[in-house]
């Protein structure tokens, strides 16, 4: 029996596991991923915004966290796989068959990148789906595909017009949503294309991904486009499979919380993007964890 068990070890988890230690209360942080960090792990530019520390990368920035996590007595399970959870008895039980049971749950999955739905997007993973620019090198002199018009796809275009010949990136509004110094640069890049206004509609190859089939606002028909290589960079959906019956969502399937992080089950918060659909920050996720532990801190410990 733990007073708290946290689920999701990114800056939220990590955050509210580190409150928690330091108010004193028994704390349990359960990570899905042989790492923790969440999304951080998937940021490869510089980190400037968040205050106090800048950062080269998401990974720094994780290695911070954890650097300062070092002297916590709470315990950190990783690879964990989450069998089901029941909120209202805050019992959680694992696919190994152990059974956790705690006074309060934090929910701290965070989110997961959409996906298209269309053909050929889980055919080729592996064979040309590019799962993160981190992978850039792989794609050394070949052109490839960016589907998306935010922060994401943007960075993601940047970072592979480094080693591909020519980056199309394409987009479904009229103009790109990414913030502003990333779509200046994308325009003065001379290995990037974009596409406003138009939709890839499949994912074209056989062993390997040699084409993509893209509809343009406008166009008669669609057209093929040679490419090996195509990311999808479409935004997220919050991670609440397990908790979706259970506590109050918002139509977008956000974990709805009030000003101290507690959703509508009692003893039950949920902190960081899974439950901030308009401002989801590595600052606004660090601070729910804090604003949760305080809470349950002030209610176990008085
Ligand atoms: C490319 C990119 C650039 C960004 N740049 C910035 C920036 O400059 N500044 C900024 O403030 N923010 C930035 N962000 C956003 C920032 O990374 C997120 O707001 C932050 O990571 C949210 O933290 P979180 O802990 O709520 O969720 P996440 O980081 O999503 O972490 C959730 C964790 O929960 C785990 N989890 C999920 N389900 C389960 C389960 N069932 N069982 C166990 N564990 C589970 C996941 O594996 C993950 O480790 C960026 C994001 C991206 C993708």
């Amino acid at each position: 029996m733990h007073d708290v068990v946290i689920i999701g070890a990114g800056p939220a988890g990590l955050s509210a596991a580190r409150w928690c230690d330091e108010l004193g209360l028994d704390t349990l942080l359960l990570e899905q991923n042989e790492e923790v960090g969440g999304q951080l792990l998937s940021v490869h530019q510089p980190i400037e915004n968040y205050l106090g520390v800048r950062a080269t990368n998401g990974r720094e920035l994780r290695d911070r966290f954890v650097e300062q996590t070092k002297d916590c007595d709470f315990d950190l399970w990783t690879n964990v796989e989450i069998e089901s959870v029941d909120l209202k008895a805050r019992r959680v039980a694992l696919r190994s068959g152990e059974e956790l049971r705690s006074i309060a749950i934090i929910i701290a999955t965070g989110l997961r990148r959409r996906k298209l739905g269309i053909p050929g997007e889980d055919e080729f993973i592996g064979r040309g789906i590019i799962e993160s620019s981190g992978d850039r090198n792989a794609f050394a002199g070949k052109d490839v595909c960016v589907i998306g018009g935010g922060d994401a796809a943007a960075e993601n275009a940047l970072l592979l017009a480094e080693v591909c010949p020519t980056v199309t990136l394409v987009h479904r509004g009229k103009k790109l949503r990414a913030r502003r110094e990333f779509s200046e640069q994308l325009h003065t890049n001379h290995c990037i294309t974009v596409f406003p206004e138009s939709v890839v509609r499949r994912i074209i190859g056989s062993e390997q991904v040699v084409a993509v089939e893209i509809e343009r606002a406008g166009a008669i028909k669609p057209f093929q486009m040679a490419v090996q290589g195509v990311i999808v960079r479409i935004g997220f959906a919050p991670n609440t499979e397990l908790v979706r019956d259970q506590v109050g969502l918002d139509e977008r399937g956000y974990v709805v919380v009030n000003a101290a992080q507690e959703t509508t089950m009692e003893n039950v918060f949920a902190i960081g993007d899974v439950a901030n659909p308009l401002a989801p920050t590595i600052p606004g996720a660090v601070g729910g964890g804090a604003t949760a532990a305080k809470l349950i801190a002030s209610r176990l410990k008085g």
